[in-house]
């Protein structure tokens, strides 16, 4: 198995404006997370709006720099490529937003559109990219003879299917898929992701499926990382983490996902309160303020990602909560 990906400590500031004449404040929306991704496995990056998946998306495809920390495609470091590296960096890297609507342009036809990054980046004649696209939108499921059809005469499943079909085009290494399906009707959801996981096989390509939902992912992760306010607070193998969570984090979301495994949800845990504002972080462990488990520590110490369990985990009392 190889390594597409390797991210160590990104991290990601932003200066975010308080109001006329008020110092601006720092936004910590990355803090520091770290993970691999093998060749054609499934990441799934789980947590609450607000709490850097999008973050990460941006900095996984290379559209913005980390403040600090670094990030290696097939080994190869982003903050030292030139130019024209990071160009072809970047096309190794594809991504699927939530909206496919807004990810396609409603005045150019499919076809055009689908051809438009092998125009850009390959030798390939007018004749060869039409022959491709024809040929990957049959892959997905859409037929080839729509090729001259406009956004809008598709479904919100199929117009997901012509935003999966773009992404593949080049054959990427991996593909960025941000809510893929939390904008289409529950019925068409489980054709998309099946689809995903069909290309998967085919392609080898490897995934990092970002989602709030935890039922969502629980069909097309290999490995899942739980975030919280721009930290990663358990990282494991998807099928140890979802029988056995051992963050208190990932307890609640796990008992408020009423479809996933009701007799392993033996630890009914109530998220209470918002998410807090990533303006002013909690000290110590971020999740202090919701925890049931918290203690005096937990409030002045931030817990370190460390190993337990044959996974990855940020609290100060997992040992003692989960015995
Ligand atoms: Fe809860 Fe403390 Fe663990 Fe944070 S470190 S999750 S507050 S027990
Ligand atoms: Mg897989």
């Amino acid at each position: 198995m190889s390594t597409v990906l390797q991210a160590r400590d990104l991290t990601r500031y932003y200066d975010v404006s308080q109001g006329f004449l008020k110092p601006s404040a720092q936004v910590k929306a990355l803090n520091g997370v770290s993970f691999e991704l093998q060749a054609g496995k499934t990441l799934a990056v789980v947590g609450e709006s607000g709490c850097g998946k999008s973050t990460l998306a941006r900095q996984l495809t290379l559209i913005e720099a980390p403040t600090s920390g670094s990030l290696l495609l097939d080994g190869q470091d982003a903050a030292t490529a030139g130019k024209a590296e990071l160009k072809a960096m970047r096309t190794k890297v594809q991504m699927v937003f939530q909206n496919p609507y807004a990810s396609l342009n409603p005045r150019q036809k499919i076809g055009s559109q689908l051809a438009e990054p092998l125009q850009i980046n390959t030798a390939l004649s007018a004749r060869e990219r039409e022959e491709k696209v024809r040929g990957m939108m049959q892959r997905v499921g859409l037929r080839p003879e729509h090729y001259f059809r406009y956004p809008h005469m598709f479904s919100g499943g199929q117009r997901q299917r012509i935003a999966i079909a773009r992404a593949m085009m080049l054959n990427p290494r991996i593909v960025v898929a941000d809510e893929p399906t939390s904008a289409l009707d529950v019925s068409i959801q489980a054709q998309v992701l099946n689809l995903f996981m069909d290309l998967q096989d085919e392609f080898k390509t490897a995934y990092v499926f970002i989602s709030h939902n935890l039922s969502v992912v629980e069909h097309v992760a290999d490995d899942l990382m739980v975030m919280y306010l721009g930290r990663a607070v358990e990282v494991g193998e998807k099928n140890r983490v979802y029988e056995r969570p051992l963050h208190p984090y990932t307890q609640a979301l796990l008992s408020a996902t009423p479809s996933i495994h009701p007799e392993q949800r033996r630890i009914k845990i109530k998220i209470e309160g918002e998410l807090p504002s990533p303006l002013k972080p909690p000290s110590g462990c971020a999740f202090h303020k919701r925890c049931p488990h918290a203690q005096e520590r937990c409030m002045q110490e931030v817990p370190e990602l460390r190993e337990l369990d044959q996974r990855m985990i940020a609290c100060h009392r997992a040992e003692e909560i989960n015995v």
